[in-house]
């Protein structure tokens, strides 16, 4: 289960900042892909060799300069009040504030765990600043500097230390002759609808996957002949829980179903087009690698003159993920199911095949002659070879000199090259490159 950190504090003590520090993503590649927009108030930090955790900034929901008095606070509050560890930032340079105190006192009622961090500390001398928030009485407080990136990785570090424990129970959701299938998307789009046919058409085992944490419910079925586990499904989630229903988390809900599958199955309904809320959930999946299949749902809702021009629309919204296969589908009449599963169980396979080094190594150096690099300024990057270091996704480490020089096509390239060798489909490739042999 993804945990969740709270950024609370009042406006303009760097929570922002810090949420972009922290939930930044050190693959440039998948985020300046077009046509992805990403909420700046959800995310998710993966610091390498270490648990993930969504972080919510909670200033962001609460509007500006609300503080913590406004009607539009709430959200900021259930967010913290959910949270496995809140964060409570303060400013170095300008002090503690009676608008610090306030938050404090209702982050003692909310009773999370909870950090004192003092931000934009950088060139200050840390005892001074620590003295001016001895007073709150916390055992320990963090300064750090959001905006140059000093003290985070100590943050970090301090964060995991501090998040409830995975549990035993963590074994159970990988269960791996079952592909985790998630079903995702924003309110409406007919994700309860899906679930709720799958559920009577294959008599699913419909009770909850024992050992799964908190609000999670997953579901086992079995579909010509081969084992899915359904994690956090909404349309059970809904069933099993009709307090649940408040969609207030549905954020967070999506970023644990995604981090716990590993085919995210992102439907958008077929009248609507590619909302922007599409999107986003669609470059949430992506950042976490997951195996990509795009349910185009409410297919039987469209006239064939609305079909052409939904297909027209799909295409150029959906280019960016055009790796991933696009399925139409009416969970209502349950029409196109056999085609999205295949496209699902297709997606799990290539995301889930093993390499070898020989053939990877074979394909960069096919790849390099037939199209070598451009020279960047009077240097030309040289690929020698390469292994994988990776599945779900896929990841290759290509070994090379002026690996620097490789442009983001050059990059892309690469990628469609191994797509098309290695015959892949629904799956991000990534690609790890590392100076000299
Ligand atoms: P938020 O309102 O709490 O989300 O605050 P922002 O992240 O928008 O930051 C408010 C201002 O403080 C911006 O001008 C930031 O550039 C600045 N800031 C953020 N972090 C730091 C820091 O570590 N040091 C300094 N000196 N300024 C910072
Ligand atoms: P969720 O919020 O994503 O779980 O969406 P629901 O499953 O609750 O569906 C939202 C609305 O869309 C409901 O009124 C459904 O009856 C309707 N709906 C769901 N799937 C289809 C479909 O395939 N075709 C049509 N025409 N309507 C659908």
């Amino acid at each position: 289960m993804l945990p969740l950190v709270a950024l609370v504090g009042r406006p303009n003590v760097g929570k922002s900042t810090l949420f972009n520090a922290l939930t930044r993503t050190r693959d440039a590649l998948v985020h300046d892909e077009p046509g992805v927009t990403r909420d700046r108030h959800y995310g998710v930090c993966r610091p390498e060799g270490q648990r993930a955790f969504a972080v919510v900034d909670t200033g962001g929901i609460a509007g500006e300069d609300e503080g913590l008095a406004g009607a539009t606070a709430r959200q900021a509050r259930a967010a913290a009040e959910e949270a496995d560890l809140v964060l409570f930032i303060v400013d170095g340079r300008e002090g503690a504030s009676a608008l610090d105190d306030d938050i404090l006192r209702w982050l003692r009622k909310a009773s999370r765990p909870t950090m004192l961090v003092i931000n934009k500390t950088e060139g200050l001398e840390s005892n001074a600043v620590r003295a001016d928030f001895a007073r709150y009485g916390f055992a320990e407080m963090l300064s750090i500097s959001s905006a140059h990136r000093q003290g985070i990785d100590d943050l970090i570090d301090e964060i995991i230390e501090k998040l409830p424990d995975e549990g035993a129970t963590a074994q159970l959701d990988t269960d791996p002759s079952r592909i985790r299938v998630a079903f995702i998307g924003r309110p409406n789009v007919g994700k309860s609808t899906l679930v709720n046919r799958l559920l009577g058409e294959e008599r699913m085992i419909a009770s909850d996957v024992p050992g799964t944490t908190r609000d999670s419910v997953s579901v086992d079925m079995e579909r010509d002949g081969r084992l899915y586990r359904l994690v956090d499904t909404a349309g059970v989630r809904r069933k099993a829980r009709v307090e649940d229903a408040v969609e207030k988390f549905s954020i967070i809900k999506t970023l644990q179903a995604i981090e716990q599958c590993q085919v995210a199955v992102v439907m958008l309904d077929a009248g609507e087009g590619v909302t922007d809320q599409d999107a986003s959930v669609l470059g949430y999946a992506l950042d976490a690698g997951r195996a990509l299949v795009v349910a185009v749902n409410k297919w039987d809702g469209q006239t064939d003159y609305q079909r052409q021009q939904t297909e027209a629309l799909l295409a150029r919204k959906l280019a960016f993920v055009e790796w991933a296969e696009a399925v139409r589908i009416s969970a209502k009449h349950g029409s196109g199911l056999r085609e999205l599963f295949n496209a699902i169980h297709r997606a799990h396979t290539s995301a889930t095949r093993e390499f070898g080094t020989t053939e990877v190594t074979k394909a960069v150096e096919i790849a390099y002659e037939t199209n070598p690099p451009p020279v960047v300024r009077g240097h030309v990057a040289k690929l020698r070879f390469a292994h994988p270091s990776g599945t779900n996704p896929p990841t290759f480490t290509v070994h090379g000199t002026r690996l620097r020089t490789l442009t983001d096509s050059y990059k892309r390239y690469l990628e469609n090259f191994f797509r098309k060798r290695f015959k892949l489909v629904g799956t991000p490739v990534r690609f790890l490159f590392k100076e000299g042999t």
